[in-house]
């Protein structure tokens, strides 16, 4: 039996949200009837998925041009963000970095940035004007001195994210704001276009968060929200051809 990763009850018979995912036609997605958290149901819980663009990329190399054209729109917006949170020179942590686009651009900007990154093929691409610190954050024993810690769609990978913010308020200083991104599962797409509801589940992403999941995980890490907000990141072409097309645009 297993047990919801937001609220901990045993999950003894939920709700089928999706018989498979996009990649794998072993894996449901489904939703605890006792917190409402839509999520992947998991044979495995110490294997860990690795997104399909980043699984392609490593059967094929490493492009890293088209990372950053896939990347750059959101690298910017995320940018912004923090500069209107906080301006430089500040210090700021992002956990789950990747190639480290954004650390590096923000470090551009004048801030002071250092990353975890599991991947460690990913790690090598991190600037090296960069500190790269381990993803426990080395037992801690004392807080972590950052302004500002930042997690862009990494939440969702998570096998306990509760857990996870736990260990992440107990490291940092007091005072620290915590900026997440995750995707959103109140997307209109999802209701409005059979094709995008197929391609959306995927087995990378084990929780599907929208506002009021989003705001218990905060609360049940210990964490005190002050503000979550919707961003739209894809464009009317984007949503049109979903709905006309029923498939992605080219
Ligand atoms: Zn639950």
């Amino acid at each position: 039996m297993k047990h919801c990763r937001l609220c901990q009850s045993l999950l003894r018979s939920p709700v089928i949200v999706a018989e498979s995912v996009r990649d794998s036609k072993n894996q449901k997605v489904i939703q605890c009837q006792t917190c409402g958290h839509v999520q992947l149901l998991r044979e495995n819980p110490k294997v860990v998925s690795t997104s399909s663009l980043s699984q392609a990329a490593e059967r094929g190399g490493w492009d890293l041009n088209h990372f950053w054209d896939v990347e750059k729109h959101d690298t910017y917006r995320r940018i912004s963000l923090i500069k209107r949170i906080i301006p430089p020179p500040a210090k700021v942590l992002d956990i789950g970095t990747g190639f480290g686009f954004f650390v590096g651009l923000l470090t551009e900007h004048g801030y002071s940035c250092a990353s975890t990154e599991t991947n460690k093929t990913k790690l090598a691409y991190v600037p090296k004007s960069v500190t790269i610190i381990p993803p426990d954050f080395g037992n801690a024993d004392k807080p972590l001195d950052f302004e500002i810690v930042t997690m862009f769609h990494m939440l969702e990978h998570l096998e306990e994210p509760v857990a996870f913010l736990d260990l992440l308020r107990e490291s940092v200083k007091s005072g620290c704001r915590i900026v997440i991104e995750v995707p959103n599962r109140d997307d209109l797409l999802l209701r409005e276009s059979r094709p995008y509801f197929e391609f959306y589940w995927q087995k990378s992403h084990l929780s599907y968060f929208n506002r009021e999941s989003l705001a218990d995980l905060i609360c049940r890490g210990g964490l005190r929200s002050s503000e979550i907000f919707s961003i739209q990141r894809y464009g009317l072409l984007n949503l049109m051809s979903w709905i006309i097309k029923w498939e992605a645009p080219n």
